[in-house]
């Protein structure tokens, strides 16, 4: 069985063939410079081949077209016909709470996206913008839509409220949403099969520490608490994303550099984070540890600033859930960042999470990281979005 999973952003556009059962994937690229020139890179892992063509992309469709015919290209194909696909997934940011899970995508559900756009006005353009050229190159195509904000929708209203007037929150929809949730919701599905328990006797703490980065507290496989927010800007110091700071600051910026509300919010986005921390070295963690090992300060500053504030959800997680059971690692920094791993967990010993550092050595694999006698089972998982979206289109579709 062939899904095609879509992550259409404003000029680019990722796709994976994959089969939902295995996670066995065929093929898998990019198309970018949608609407500027255009240029598609496809793989085909299992052959470790690689192929870059440029061509004319203005708009999504003929980035979906150009997928699709090199998805049955005579040289670089995987499949002989496009009734060899049986749907199409695509990965969607803001659900806002009108989605507590994924759906078949027909005029109701885009009509649903759209009505989003206010809540996620970069993102949801885009994925609309790839549902609508499946549609037009595949016109029949069973299409499912799958949201980064679903899994978060089971938050109580303590969690998800804003202390602010409450004209606010019914009016304008403004709460907490959260994102990364495929990436949560699938690593803490596999944490609980790991734990060899039920669901309901389960305390998780999911990290997802990559370039954006949030934490998810988990009790009976569902969300309790998330660090992102209304928007991705929440929660941990990021790659290039502040994370949590007093308003006051944005204020105190706007008025003495006479910056518009956008342009604030666009540095507080764009150049801030580890990346500000480290004095503009690099937002990337593995470039932050060799500096730091040189001696350079501001990139120490900016893994202990990361590790530290990491640490400190933890604790505010696990008091929130009234316990710990399992704290899971995951995405680029999470799954491979061995050092930031032991910083986060040390001087967690007190609520029983003791690393085992031969354990902890581990990269980019499942493993369990924490030593026999540590009573919070410490794992690291990797996450596979892309397969997440892919079964729940099979489900979706029945298939
Ligand atoms: P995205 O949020 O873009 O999906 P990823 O989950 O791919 O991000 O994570 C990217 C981050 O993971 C980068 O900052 C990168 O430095 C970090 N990373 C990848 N490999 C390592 C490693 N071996 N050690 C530390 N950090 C790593």
């Amino acid at each position: 069985m062939n899904i095609l999973v879509i992550n259409a952003g404003s000029s680019s556009l990722k796709y994976q063939l994959m089969d939902p059962d295995t996670g066995w994937v065929s093929a898998k690229g990019l198309c970018e410079r949608i609407g500027i020139d255009g240029r598609l890179t496809h793989r085909i892992p299992a052959k470790g081949e690689k192929v870059s063509r440029d061509i004319p992309m203005p708009t999504h469709s003929e980035a979906i077209s150009a997928v699709l015919d090199i998805l049955v290209d005579e040289r670089y194909g995987v499949i002989k016909s496009l009734d060899e696909v049986d749907a199409v997934g695509h990965r969607v940011l803001h659900g806002g709470d009108k989605f507590v899970e994924s759906c078949i995508i027909n005029e109701a559900c885009k009509q649903a996206i759209r009505d989003c756009i206010p809540l996620g006005p970069l993102h949801n353009p885009a994925n609309l913008k790839g549902i609508e050229a499946c549609e037009k190159v595949m016109p029949g195509k069973p299409q499912v839509a799958v949201f980064d904000t679903a899994f978060h929708m089971t938050m109580p209203p303590k969690a998800y409220r804003y202390a602010i007037p409450t004209k606010y929150y019914e009016e304008d929809h403004l709460r907490r949403y959260g994102f990364h949730g495929t990436s949560h919701r699938f690593v803490s599905k596999r944490a609980i099969e790991l734990m060899g328990k039920p669901a309901s006797e389960l305390k998780i703490i999911v990290c997802h520490l990559g370039n954006g980065s949030s934490l998810s507290a988990v009790a009976d496989g569902k969300c309790q608490d998330t660090s992102m927010g209304l928007s991705p800007l929440a929660g941990l110091p990021m790659g290039t994303r502040s994370g949590d700071i007093d308003t006051c600051v944005a204020q105190f910026i706007m008025n003495k550099y006479n910056l518009s509300a956008d342009q604030c919010l666009n540095m507080l986005n764009k150049q801030s984070g580890v990346l500000a921390l480290s004095n503009g070295l690099s937002s990337d963690f593995r470039d932050l540890e060799s500096a730091a090992k040189e001696g350079n300060e501001a990139c120490q500053l900016a893994l202990d600033k990361f590790c530290y504030e990491t640490r400190k959800y933890i604790g505010a997680y696990a008091a929130a859930l009234g316990g710990l059971d399992c704290l899971v690692f995951t995405a680029g920094v999470g799954e491979n960042g061995s050092t930031n791993r032991a910083n986060i967990c040390k001087g967690l010993e007190f609520m029983g999470v003791k690393i085992d550092p031969e354990r902890n050595k581990v990269r980019g694999e499942e493993a369990l990281i924490s030593t026999d006698d540590s009573k919070v089972k410490v794992w690291v998982i990797p996450t596979n979005e892309e397969l997440m979206i892919a079964q729940d289109t099979a489900e979706l579709c029945g298939k």
